[in-house]
């Protein structure tokens, strides 16, 4: 009997058991990648989203190792000895590993002396948070919703990340009790964002903590939760996880996405049992140069996601702060793009173009010039495929 199950552990993936009368999975494959970078995990510690958090690579030496760099760029990050935030799940180096050297999305999580060339018009918080933070983790900008920052920690660090000054710092306090208090007083804050950091990374009694506490409030409509682990971290989508979310709802999900290579069978797997649970999906995605800045680029992205129920939602021009000029595009770019898009395939696929203001002015949508003219009878309009049209006005 034992000879039998060695020969299938073996020989196939998964070896099934009865537990409490239901047949359980256990996948006792590791790929090649686990067994030299990992050789003393198993399968279930691969599944695991703390051992993924607690093996993440977070220093330049193992980051060679695993992911190999530039001799050069390392040598100038050391000397310039300045801890930069680094943090990559192993499942994450799996996937970029199994890309090759040359895929974009090892930009998005490798540093680089970049980071360190300050341009114009860069800055530590072009969106000018802190001047709207009414209390220790509170953003309170547009009328109705607000911002909580619930934690500083993300399971993967984006090198073009709006809030580097504090992610991965331990620089960010959030003071619930205030938040709670200050949302409990504004009685025209219908819609809270949950963000960070990423709030999925917080223990399941930590979370469901704050979403009872915030679901209390009777004037909260909506809650929103901000999150990039569907992409780097999908193990953390637990059956445990989404059976607290979908005790508060209305609750929605935005999920950073940033290639469509990111849609493994592991992350389609988080976003349908999230979108099981009931929750909106709807993704966000930052517009980076030679990553994803094609129309076929993110068409395919934006396709997969509807796949999987995920709506594209917004397409960010990337925020100016320090060190991120190697990340933008120009706006003419983003705005051809969406042209590229629009009326060229499913209106469902096509996010809203957004910049987030410098200063603090919120977003600003932006697309491609469709209303030309007018005159006393008319309004003059082009097509996706540069038809003039006129539309007569109500007289
Ligand atoms: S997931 Fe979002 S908050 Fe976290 S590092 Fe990336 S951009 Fe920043």
């Amino acid at each position: 009997m034992k000879r039998s199950i060695n020969a299938v552990i073996n020989k196939s993936f998964a070896l099934q058991k009865m537990q409490a009368g239901k047949p359980i999975i256990i996948d006792f494959q590791k790929t090649n990648f686990q067994k030299i970078y990992f050789p003393r995990s198993n399968r279930r510690d691969w599944k695991n989203w703390h051992w993924q958090i607690k093996n993440s690579i977070t220093d330049l030496d193992r980051l060679d190792e695993i992911l190999g760099i530039d001799p050069v760029e390392k040598a100038g990050l050391e000397d310039l000895n300045i801890k930069l935030p680094l943090r990559i799940t192993p499942y994450y180096a799996d996937l970029i590993h199994s890309l090759g050297k040359d895929h974009p999305l090892r930009r998005t999580v490798i540093p680089s002396l970049n980071e360190f060339q300050k341009s114009f018009g860069e800055a530590a918080d072009p969106l000018h948070e802190e001047n709207d933070k009414k209390v220790p983790g509170l953003v309170h900008r547009y009328p109705d919703r607000v911002l909580v920052l619930l934690t500083d920690f993300c399971s993967a660090n984006c090198r073009y990340c709006t809030r580097s000054r504090l992610v991965g710092q331990t620089k960010m306090i959030c003071d619930f009790e205030k938040v709670f208090l200050y949302i409990q007083e504004h009685k025209e804050i219908r819609d809270v964002l949950l963000s960070g950091g990423d709030p999925l990374t917080l223990e399941d009694s930590k979370l469901e903590f704050y979403l009872q506490k915030l679901r209390a409030i009777k004037h909260v409509e909506i809650i929103r939760i901000g999150t990039k682990v569907p992409a780097v971290l999908p193990q953390r989508v637990t059956v445990q996880l989404v059976n607290i979310l979908k005790k508060y709802h209305p609750l929605l999900m935005s999920i950073h996405f940033t290639h469509s290579d990111e849609l493994t069978p592991e992350c389609r797997t988080a976003c349908n049992m999230l979108a099981d649970a009931g929750i909106p999906l709807g993704s966000q995605t930052v517009l980076l140069k030679d990553i994803n800045d094609s129309a076929s680029s993110l068409k395919k992205l934006f396709h997969e996601l509807l796949k999987v129920r995920v709506k594209p939602y917004y397409l960010y021009q990337c925020d100016p702060i320090f060190g991120s000029a190697h990340f933008r595009t120009s706006v003419s770019k983003g705005i051809e793009i969406i042209s590229q898009l629009r009326g060229h395939t499913s209106g469902y696929a096509v996010p809203t173009y957004v910049i987030d203001a410098p200063g603090g002015g919120g977003k600003i949508p932006l697309q491609p010039k469709y209303l030309v003219d007018e005159n006393s009878d008319y309004v003059f309009l082009k097509n996706y495929e540069d038809n003039f049209y006129a539309y007569p006005k109500i007289k």
